[in-house]
């Protein structure tokens, strides 16, 4: 972070070691909240307005008022990088049911807490983006759609965590998760795409995916490339028997997949496709 680091909570920039919440918010004593990652571009962020919807549309779902306009947010966010003196960053963007007593009842919490960190991020290596991921599929499952349905990107991501604890168990660089009835879901923090010929297919957001963004841009950079794109439910033998299998989000951007289950992926090394895909996402967030 930048020697000036400032975060915003509730209205003003504090200090990193200064930037304190109440042990009594609902957010840390039962995960009751939404939030966003973000990221910046040489000063610019990317897709902020998909990014500020989608946190709406997770507070909505969540019945959850937050007291800032989008128009608000929006300008926050770019106050947030301005402040830091960030040009590449990571936005975290926060927003808890807020301070209430040790019940769960919502109602005790009389205002959503918001957070806004400007920060940078490297969720892979240099390296692994080079060589590809290992991925083991997890026994932990997404949670199902109707219950916390996985299109909130609420503050409860154990499930994604405990995915996480057992690929890294393994030896794994990441885990590939299942919906409960065995289709593909998603990575602990990406979509996931398979290639086969010039199809490209990923799970349909019913199959208990967060609908992501970099999804969203990927597919643009994709079709507009000659490539067909489906939602379809896919099990883990299309995956298996892909020509190329790649992972998608803000954090992570693009990154191959080489090896699932033991199984090698294609030729065993990061596709030509991926890394056409790759160029012209850089391409297309960095111009
Ligand atoms: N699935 C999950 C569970 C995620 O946390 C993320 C990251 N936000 C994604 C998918 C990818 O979404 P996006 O491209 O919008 O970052």
């Amino acid at each position: 972070m930048s020697a000036v680091a400032k975060i915003w909570i509730d209205g003003k920039f504090y200090e990193k070691a200064d930037a304190k919440i109440s042990v009594f918010d609902h957010g840390l004593l039962y995960g009751d909240g939404v939030f966003e990652g973000i990221r910046a571009y040489n000063g610019r962020i990317f897709r902020l307005s998909q990014h500020i919807d989608r946190l709406y549309a997770s507070a909505r779902a969540i019945a959850l008022q937050i007291w800032l306009t989008k128009a608000e947010m929006t300008a926050l966010c770019e106050e947030c990088i301005r402040i830091n003196e960030l040009h590449d960053a990571y936005i975290r963007l926060v927003v808890t049911r807020g301070v209430g007593d040790l019940g769960l009842d919502p109602r005790k919490c009389a205002k959503a807490g918001i957070i806004c960190i400007a920060d940078k991020i490297a969720l892979f290596p240099a390296a692994l983006y080079e060589r590809g991921l290992v991925m083991m599929t997890a026994a932990t499952p997404v949670h199902h759609r109707e219950g916390v349905s996985p299109r909130i990107k609420s503050l409860n991501y154990l499930a994604h965590i405990l995915a996480k604890i057992e690929a890294v168990a393994a030896g794994a660089d990441e885990a590939l998760m299942l919906e409960a009835g065995g289709g593909v879901a998603e990575g602990v923090g990406e979509n996931v795409f398979a290639l086969h010929g010039k199809v490209l297919l990923t799970p349909p957001a019913f199959a208990g995916i967060l609908r992501g963004i970099t999804l969203d841009a990927v597919w643009e950079i994709a079709s507009a490339a000659g490539y067909q794109i489906r939602e379809e439910s896919l099990t883990r033998y299309d995956l298996y028997t892909a020509d190329e299998v790649f992972l998608t989000g803000t954090a992570a951007e693009i990154v191959g997949v080489v090896k699932l289950d033991g199984r090698v992926i294609g030729t065993g090394v990061v596709g030509p496709v991926t890394k056409e895909l790759a160029a012209k996402f850089k391409q297309l967030t960095t111009p």
